[in-house]
């Protein structure tokens, strides 16, 4: 379903009391308002507590960074989508720039990831957008259009339908240069056209789609102003309570 959301990736930080303490302030300067889902995405370990933590508050949910694309077995160190559903969080960002880039993940493997998530009734927030070089070259398009095809086009409408899309030029991503409103709609708007020829009109506009790359309290009142723009999926300003609230209460 089509819904306003702002969603705040912690990456790798954050212990865990220093986590509830971010948690409790962001509490206490946001109203309950069921108008917006606020998504907190803990590390893997903080994942039960902060769920326990935010379960009286049904404008908030918990995803997980990152899932295997396996159920279970011998993956030493990995965490499976089952385990994280069993957590209590009900999202899983699947296909963040730093997962492509570190881990060297691909639209194949995103793919399995998405499925894997889906079986466990996770809904993937599903990460998509150009490096630099793609758009100097003005082919950002083309790579967007790429990775939603591989990553998400084999879906069945009714399971497309549980997918958050963020939309994150790679290259805006901590560095402070923010995509203008007007770059982020024209890549929103592709991006939801590509959506209704694929799956049809009901199916696209009921996608969120969420701007990620330095968004901020100055930016995020524009941004999500925007007709095909959805909400943020926000980083560096996350982990301060005053921003990420401040975030919140633009929209
Ligand atoms: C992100 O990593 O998803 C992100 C949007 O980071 P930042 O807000 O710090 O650019």
């Amino acid at each position: 379903m089509r819904r306003k959301i702002v969603a705040g990736n912690w990456k790798m930080n954050k212990t865990l009391s220093q986590g509830h303490i971010l948690v409790d302030e962001i509490l206490s300067l946001t109203n309950v308002s069921t108008d917006i889902l606020k998504i907190i995405a803990p590390p893997f370990i903080h994942l039960a507590s902060v769920s326990e933590q935010l379960s009286s508050r049904t404008d908030f949910a918990v995803a997980a960074q990152d899932c295997h694309h396996i159920n279970s077995g011998a993956y030493t160190g990995e965490v499976s989508a089952e385990m994280i559903a069993s957590s209590g969080a009900k999202f899983v960002i699947i296909g963040h720039s730093e997962r492509r880039l570190y881990a060297a993940e691909n639209n194949e493997l995103l793919a399995q990831k998405v499925n894997i998530a889906l079986a466990n009734n996770l809904s993937p927030i599903f990460c998509i957008g150009e490096n630099s070089d793609e758009r100097n070259a003005n082919i950002h398009l083309e790579a967007v259009r790429t990775q939603i095809k591989e990553g998400l086009f084999h879906l069945s409408p009714a399971d497309f339908n549980k997918v958050i899309i963020a939309y994150e030029p790679v290259w805006a991503i901590g560095t402070g240069l923010t995509a203008t409103s007007h770059q982020a709609q024209g890549v929103h708007n592709f991006i939801r056209t590509e959506i209704n020829k694929k799956y049809g009109k009901e199916i696209s506009e009921n996608c969120s789609i969420l701007y990620g790359g330095s968004c901020n309290a100055s930016n995020a009142k524009e941004l999500f102003s925007c007709i095909d723009i959805d909400g943020g999926l926000i980083g560096g300003a996350s982990l301060k309570s005053a921003d990420f609230a401040a975030i919140i209460n633009s929209y």
